[in-house]
């Protein structure tokens, strides 16, 4: 492996420029966090991509945790194919459907009930929209730094007394007012929260796990915590598992940790890749949205057969023992990482939960100059300081020892003490 430059991916990208807003259709992928030109990739294979100069990388973005399996898997490729040829969407039911939606709700069982959407955002939205319209209340609390997708009551950060701001233009005062903000693990802060909007707040929402202000577990007792919490307020407890969905285990920090919500949010992983999310949750909530109830959403690519043929193949792949690789190669990427710091004399934590994992620096300079060090030598990490690195099951000892080789060096250029 020799990574040349990126000169045929700097080109694209400079097309790209005159047509997408920032080159790109999605901002994080514009390395704004991280200075330099993206890779362009023009292929995947297991835990590897391509760009367009032929480098080859091995990848920590994973679609942003979407490719559990790596890319292309060659049991995913072929569902997709024979789901293709038969038609790629009708926007009626398809057999497809079903079988995904029995397969999400064996694995995750506090989803009685589902609908999927194509993304998300979409599924976020959706899940207080139902949220509101059960409880008859206006107001969610949402984690300080969590992020669930674009939707406008979603982009809110913190104000005086937990209130919330605008996190974006384009979203109004009225809207972000909605939305009440309290730091993430912090159970004190969101009983003062909902003793203070006492009878006003629909749902409390939170990634169970953390991992898009880079990785934080929750403390011993948290989840537990949120869902006592909740049936005291009488708000729901939402849990946006787009990320640690069939991830952090088949039934995700749900089963993982063992509490129940009241509605469940996923994406990525039952997409395999392709755009589907669903929210679900308990029966009578669900029952509450359109058609059988006054909560209306619609979607005219929701459930389409490809996605779920996507879906059914990957999640079919998620065995124990594939869980336990994962699992595996995550211990051993931690404990290599932290030797290779310590080796360097950087100072970094590192947090991890199964396969995710964040390596924390002292300032973003530094996670800037380790990343384009690490990519420099053919490891393609998440490119913020803030993002998880996406650990797959195609990941093994060669991604490992390069990975590694790639960190010592990585470090030292980052800069340790000075
Ligand atoms: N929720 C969480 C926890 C996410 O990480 C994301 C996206 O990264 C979303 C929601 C939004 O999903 P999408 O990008 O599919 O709209």
């Amino acid at each position: 492996m020799t990574v040349v430059g990126a000169t045929r991916s700097a080109e694209l990208m400079a097309r790209a420029e005159g047509l997408f807003p920032g080159g790109v259709n999605s901002p994080v992928r514009a390395f704004r966090a991280v200075g330099g030109t993206p890779r362009v990739i023009e292929r995947g294979a297991g835990p590897r991509v391509w760009d367009a100069d032929g480098n080859d990388l091995v990848d920590y973005v994973g679609s942003w945790g979407a490719a559990i399996l790596g890319h292309a898997h060659p049991a995913v490729v072929a569902a997709i194919s024979e789901a293709a040829a038969l038609g790629a969407s009708f926007g009626m039911p398809t057999p497809g459907e079903l079988e995904l939606g029995e397969a999400i709700r064996a694995a995750v069982p506090s989803i009685e009930r589902l609908r999927f959407v194509s993304s998300g955002t979409e599924a976020v939205m959706s899940a207080v929209r139902l949220a509101r319209a059960a409880t008859g209340r206006p107001r969610i609390v949402k984690m300080a730094g969590a992020y669930h997708g674009h939707a406008d009551a979603l982009l809110v950060r913190a104000g005086s007394s937990a209130t919330g701001l605008p996190a974006s233009a384009g979203v109004t005062q009225g809207t972000a007012r909605d939305t009440l903000v309290v730091p993430y693990n912090d159970l004190a802060a969101l009983e003062s929260v909902l003793l203070a909007h006492r009878g006003g707040v629909a749902a409390i929402l939170v990634e169970p796990v953390a991992a898009n202000m880079g990785v934080v577990p929750p403390r011993p007792g948290y989840l537990a915590g949120l869902r006592r919490l909740a049936d005291r307020f009488g708000a729901l407890l939402v849990f946006d598992e787009v990320i640690t969905g069939f991830r952090v285990a088949r039934g995700g920090a749900q089963e993982r940790y063992a509490v129940r919500p009241d509605l469940t949010v996923l994406g990525k992983i039952i997409g395999g890749g392709m755009p589907v999310a669903a929210y679900g949750g308990r029966r009578e909530l669900m029952e509450l949205v359109a058609p059988l109830g006054p909560v209306y959403q619609a979607g005219t690519l929701s459930g389409n057969p490809v996605g779920m043929a996507a879906g059914i193949a990957t999640i079919a792949e998620l065995t124990p023992p594939v869980y336990a690789r994962l699992e595996e190669y995550g211990q051993r990427l931690e404990a290599g990482v932290l030797d290779a710091a310590a080796e360097a004399k950087a100072r970094v934590r590192v947090a991890r939960v199964a396969s995710l994992l964040t390596v924390f620096f002292e300032d973003d300079a530094r996670f800037g100059r380790f990343f384009a060090a690490m990519l420099h030598a053919g490891v393609h990490l998440p490119p913020s300081p803030y993002e998880a690195w996406f650990i797959s099951a195609a990941h093994r000892d060669e991604e490992l020892r390069q990975t590694l080789a790639a960190a010592r060096s990585a470090f030292a250029v980052a800069g340790g003490d000075g």
